[in-house]
């Protein structure tokens, strides 16, 4: 097993506790209490970071405030454009560092957090051309006076955004949200999952480095009750932008009542891919692997539910086998590791009692569902695969998050539809097939936020990304975030 060398700039980071950034200040927490961050590969203490309570909270969202109120208004769009492409300069400076810190805390395989890394940059660099380009409109009224009025339409930033985002992709969930806070002229308060802030940290130290005015981004690392909660509570907070559970995502919702805060959520799923008996079978085959296994099955899209035609069914089986089999197990730090560890003990222990429930609840367990024996320490899993005939079973319903791919087969095409449609989920959905009128029928009649015809897990920062039911509220990315992150203001004016 052969492992990275650990750069300067990460073991600089890693050197001392990690901090929060408060009005352009890096700082303890004000009690001065601190948590672990664990390597997910082998168990040991990567770093402590500053535990954030209420008073950094507060103290945080006061200095977002202050800059939203202060200098950031007055910045010009085309300098807050600026500003945002010499972040996104940084990003790709740095990015083999954000990698390595992503895999440290995070486990996942190398190669897959240096794709996180890069793509930080694009999301930034797209986002960077929007300051100049939010714009209203002059619309036609006809008011009662008969007097001759112009209305036009001003959009404005929402204010000041509290930003919670999960740890399966520490650095894309951060600057997904960022990238609009910063278009629009909004300031933010950023939490971190607490598996991961360390990627968070070097990402604002870029921030500051990329020369945005004190306050405008603020970091406050923490647990979810801790530090999460008091935020979304919090009266001065305009706007929550929340990842994670639905869980946790309805609790949000709740605490944004007091004062009510305009609310986004990306939240779980139980995506189904859908595979038809005209297919290129190795082709879908291939792409449901990856579209479980890639993340170690942590992803929310994860196309968790497959159906597959009856008449192909044993063909797909053997592929996935395969594709599990093929996959090496390891420390992301080793390069040659595909699937590496999940991120937590938690983590673990859950997605080991769906392997136990499916088989108790009559699953069949098609391969992996083991810990793998040559490695004795880390949270790792072996890729596993159910076949479930009835779709009963909880590995057929429930999010898992984890690498477990549950089967079922189908023959006909309206029951199907009611299959794939029949969860509290609506993020993802997908379907394999040379038949260009199916894919579209069936493309629109599937509920879900997301649908990907022939390919799994496609995004871009021009294309609007969320779910339906309780998949979440509103879309992140594209046009559709820039209103998310924006007031409308209509204005009269009074000619006559
Ligand atoms: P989580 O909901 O436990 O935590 C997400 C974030 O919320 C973390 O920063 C956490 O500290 C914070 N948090 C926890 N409790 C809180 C509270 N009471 N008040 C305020 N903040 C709180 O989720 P997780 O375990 O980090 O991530 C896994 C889940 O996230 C999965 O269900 C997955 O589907 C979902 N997820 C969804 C998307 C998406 O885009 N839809 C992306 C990633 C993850």
């Amino acid at each position: 097993m052969s492992t990275l060398q650990i750069l300067p700039e990460v073991r600089d980071v890693l050197s001392r506790p990690g901090q929060l950034f408060i009005g352009g200040a890096w700082q303890d927490a004000a009690g001065g209490e601190r948590f672990a961050v664990e390597n997910p590969a082998d168990q040991s203490l990567v770093n402590e970071v500053a535990q954030a309570g209420e008073a950094d909270v507060d103290a945080a969202v006061g200095a977002a405030r202050a800059a939203f109120e202060g200098p950031w208004r007055q910045c010009q769009p085309a300098r807050r454009g600026l500003l945002m492409l010499r972040l996104a300069e940084l990003l790709e400076a740095h990015r083999e560092e954000l990698a390595q810190l992503i895999t440290l805390e995070n486990g996942k395989p190398i190669a897959n957090a240096r794709a996180e890394a890069a793509s930080a940059a694009n999301i930034i660099r797209y986002f960077a051309g929007w300051p100049s380009k939010i714009e209203g409109s002059t619309l036609p009224v006809s008011p009662a006076s008969g007097n001759p009025v112009l209305n036009y339409t001003l959009r404005e930033p929402v204010g000041v955004c509290a930003l919670i985002v999960p740890w399966n992709f520490p650095l894309t969930m951060c600057v997904w949200k960022l990238g609009p806070v910063l278009a629009t002229g909004c300031t933010a308060v950023l939490k971190p999952a607490e598996q991961t802030p360390l990627v968070a940290i070097r990402l604002v130290q870029l921030i500051e480095a990329a020369g945005f005015p004190a306050g405008v981004v603020n970091l406050i690392t923490g647990q979810g009750v801790r530090t999460g909660s008091p935020l979304a509570q919090h009266a001065d907070v305009d706007k929550i932008a929340f990842t994670g559970s639905t869980q946790v995502g309805r609790l949000i919702a709740q605490a944004a009542t007091g004062n009510m805060k305009k609310v986004s959520l990306e939240l779980g799923g139980k995506s189904p891919n859908i595979i038809l008996p005209d297919a290129d079978i190795v082709r879908a085959a291939k792409g449901a692997a990856d579209g479980i296994f890639y993340n170690q099955g942590q992803v929310c899209t994860a196309g968790s539910r497959l159906y597959v035609h009856e008449s192909v069914l044993d063909a797909v089986l053997d592929e996935l086998r395969r594709h599990a089999a093929a996959h090496v197990i390891g420390p992301g730090l080793d390069p040659a590791s595909t699937l590496g560890p999940l991120v937590s003990q938690r983590q673990l222990d859950s997605v080991r009692e769906y392997l136990r429930r499916g088989v108790e609840e009559g699953a069949e367990l098609i391969c992996g569902g083991q810990r793998p024996a040559h490695l004795e320490r880390g949270h790792f899993i072996q890729p596993s695969v159910f076949l479930d005939r009835q779709e009963r079973a909880c590995v057929a319903r429930e999010e898992i998050f984890g690498p477990v791919l549950t089967v079922m087969s189908w023959s006909e095409p309206e029951e199907l539809v009611a299959r794939a449609n029949d969860s509290p989920y609506g993020l993802a959905a997908g379907l394999w097939t040379n038949d260009l009128r199916a894919a579209h029928r069936l493309a629109a009649r599937l509920k879900a936020g997301s649908v990907w015809i022939n390919c799994w897990n496609v995004v871009d920062p021009a294309s609007p990304f969320g779910g339906y039911k309780q998949s979440g509220w509103g879309r992140e990315m594209g046009k559709n975030v820039i209103d998310a992150y924006t007031e409308t203001k209509s204005v009269f004016v009074d000619l006559a």
